[in-house]
C-alpha cells in the first residue's frame, strides 16, 4: 500500500535544502567561516547531477550541425560591458535601512511587506492604478513621485522600525576586479555577469572557422556573476552560477520564425527530461516590460513552492548587440552571404537558462515523499538519465560468497554506469538511501544467485523487482536508462 504524502510550500524547501545537505547534493559555501551568502558548493551528488544536466543540454544544443560550441574567457575587455549596456543599465533599484543597514531591492519590497502594512500604507493614496495590493504597491514605488513618500510610510521588514529608508540608488549588479598589479580606475574589469557576450564578440571567428552559413548558432556553458541585492530561495538567486546559452544567429527577416521555433524546442528540453508538464508555463514580456535589447521575449517559468519562476529566457535581441559592437571595437560585425550577394548585421534569437536554476527546479520536481506499508520514504524520481548514481549494487548478506560476486558485478558495470557499492546495514534501508539519492536501480546478490546467476533488480518510483542475469546487466540497465 503506497500513497504520496503533500507537503506544504514552506516545509518543501526547506526539505530539499536539508537533504540537499545530509546527502551531498549542495553545501552553503565556506560553511565552517559562516558561509558566503549567495554562494554554494556542489557535493558528491550535486556535482554529478548538475554534470548530467549540462550533457543533456550540450548534447541537445550541440549535437546538430547548425549549432558550434564555444568556451569563451570569464575576464573581457572592459569596452564589451561599455558596448554590452551592462556598465549604464545593469542595475537594480536599492534601498537601504538607516537604522538596522539592511538592503532591499525596490522592486521586490512589496513581496517583503505584510498585506496589511500595505493596506494601511495605500490609504495614504487616492486612485493608485493596479488590480491586486501588490500592483498598486508596486506602481508607487516605480514613480519617484511616490516612491519616497510610501517609503515614508511602511516598517522595514528586519527591524520594523518606520520611515528609516534611504532615497532609492541604482546599484550597478557586476562584480569588479583589477587586471593586473595596479589598482586603480584604468584597470577595472568585471567579472562576467552573463556568458552571452564571450560569443557575440566570437562571431565572425567562428563562423569564419567553421564555415556556417546562417542560420546558424553557437552555444556555450559557464559560470557567470551578478552581485545580487537580495539572494534567495536557495539555488533560485545566487551570486555565482553557471548558464547554458545558446545565440542563433539569423538573417533579419526570419527572426520571428526561429524565434518561435527555439521557444517550442527549449520547453519540450525540460519536459523531455521529466519535469512535470503541468509546472511549465512560458511567460511572455508584454511589449512596455521588454529590455531596451529584445524585440520579443518570453520566460519558461517553473512552478516553485514560492511561486512561479523563470528558469530560461527566450530572446529575439535583433541585430542590437552585433551592432553595439560593431560601433565600440571600429570592426565591421557583418555578414557576407554569399549566394544573396548580401552583407548585413544578423539578428539573435537568444535561449538563456540557469544550470543551477534548472539544478533546482529538477531537484524539487523529483522529490516526493511517500507512505508504504506504514512508513515514509523520500525518493528523488529523477529521470535515468539525470539520475547522479545509476545503479547501486547491494550483496545482501556480507557472506556466502555474496560479496565476492557482488564486487565482480560492480567492475564489470564501473566502466559503463555510475555505480555505488553499499554492504552496510539492512537490506530495506539500504534500498531507501539510494531512493533518497535518486538511484534509478539497487542490484542485489542474494540466495538465488548463489544457485542461477540472477540477481534481482529493483526499479526505483515501482519498486518493482525483475530477475536479469549476471551476464546480461550492462543490456538490461543500457536500455531502461535511455
Ligand atoms: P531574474 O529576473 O530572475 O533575475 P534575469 O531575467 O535577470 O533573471 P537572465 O539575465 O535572462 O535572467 O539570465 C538567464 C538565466 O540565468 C535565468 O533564466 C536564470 O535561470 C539564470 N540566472 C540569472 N540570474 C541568476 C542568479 N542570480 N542566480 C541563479 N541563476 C540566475
Amino acid at each position: 500500500m503506497r500513497c504520496t504524502i503533500e507537503k506544504s510550500r514552506n516545509e518543501t524547501v526547506e526539505k530539499i535544502v536539508s537533504l540537499a545537505k545530509r546527502r551531498g547534493f549542495v553545501y552553503q559555501s565556506s560553511e565552517i567561516y559562516g558561509g558566503l551568502n549567495g554562494c554554494w558548493d556542489y557535493g558528491p551528488l550535486g556535482v554529478e547531477l548538475l554534470r548530467n544536466i549540462k550533457d543533456e543540454w550540450w548534447k541537445a544544443m550541440t549535437y546538430r550541425d547548425d549549432i558550434e560550441g564555444l568556451d569563451a574567457a570569464i575576464l573581457m575587455h572592459p569596452r564589451v560591458w561599455e558596448a554590452s549596456g551592462h556598465v549604464e543599465n545593469f542595475t537594480d533599484p536599492m534601498i537601504d535601512c538607516k537604522q538596522c543597514k539592511a538592503r532591499f531591492r525596490l522592486d521586490t519590497l512589496a513581496e517583503l511587506i505584510s498585506d496589511k502594512n500595505k493596506e494601511k500604507a495605500l490609504k495614504e493614496f487616492n486612485g493608485v492604478e493596479g488590480e491586486t495590493l501588490d500592483d498598486k504597491f508596486t506602481a508607487l514605488l516605480e514613480k519617484p513621485e511616490t516612491a519616497q513618500q510610501l517609503l515614508n510610510l511602511i516598517s522595514c521588514p528586519q527591524c520594523g522600525n518606520k520611515g528609516t529608508f534611504t532615497q532609492p540608488r541604482k546599484f550597478n549588479l557586476m562584480f569588479k576586479t583589477f587586471l593586473g598589479p595596479v589598482e586603480d580606475s584604468n584597470n577595472v574589469i568585471y567579472l562576467r555577469p552573463e556568458t552571452a557576450q564571450g560569443i557575440y564578440v566570437n562571431f565572425l571567428n567562428v563562423a569564419n572557422s567553421s564555415r556556417q552559413k546562417l542560420p546558424f548558432g553557437i552555444a556555450q556553458i559557464g559560470k557567470a556573476f551578478r552581485n545580487e541585492i537580495n539572494t534567495k530561495n536557495f539555488l533560485f538567486r545566487t551570486r555565482e552560477f553557471e548558464q547554458m546559452e545558446m545565440q542563433y544567429f539569423v538573417k533579419p527577416g526570419t527572426d520571428k520564425k526561429y524565434y518561435d521555433y527555439w521557444k517550442e524546442i527549449r520547453i519540450q528540453w525540460f519536459k523531455s527530461l521529466g519535469m512535470t508538464p503541468s509546472k511549465l508555463r512560458f511567460h511572455d514580456h508584454p511589449a512596455n516590460k521588454l529590455a531596451h535589447y529584445a524585440k520579443e521575449a518570453t520566460d519558461i517559468e517553473y512552478e516553485f513552492p514560492f511561486g512561479w519562476g523563470e528558469i530560461e529566457g527566450i530572446h529575439n535581441r535583433t541585430d542590437y548587440d552585433l551592432s553595439r559592437h560593431q560601433e565600440y571595437s571600429g570592426k565591421s560585425q557583418q555578414y557576407y552571404d554569399d549566394v544573396t550577394k548580401e552583407k548585413y548585421i544578423p539578428y539573435i534569437i537568444e535561449t538563456s537558462a540557469g544550470a543551477s536554476r534548472s539544478f533546482m527546479a529538477f531537484l524539487i520536481d523529483a522529490y516526493y515523499e511517500e507512505e508504504v506499508n506504514g512508513e515514509t520514504r523520500s525518493v528523488l524520481r529523477f529521470h535515468p538519465k539525470l539520475a547522479p548514481i545509476k545503479a547501486a549494487i547491494l550483496p545482501l548478506v556480507n557472506k556466502d560468497g555474496m560479496p565476492e560476486i557482488a564486487r565482480k558485478i560492480e567492475s564489470e558495470l564501473r566502466p559503463h554506469f555510475k555505480i555505488f557499492y553499499d554492504d552496510k546495514g539492512a537490506i530495506g534501508r539500504r534500498y531507501r538511501r539510494m531512493d533518497e539519492a535518486g538511484t534509478p536501480y539497487c542490484i542485489t546478490v542474494d540466495t538465488q544467485t548463489l544457485q542461477d546467476n540472477t540477481v534481482t533488480v529493483r526499479e526505483r518510483d515501482s519498486m518493482e523487482q525483475a530477475r536479469v542475469s549476471i551476464d546480461k546487466l550492462v543490456a538490461y540497465l543500457r536500455e531502461k536508462l535511455m
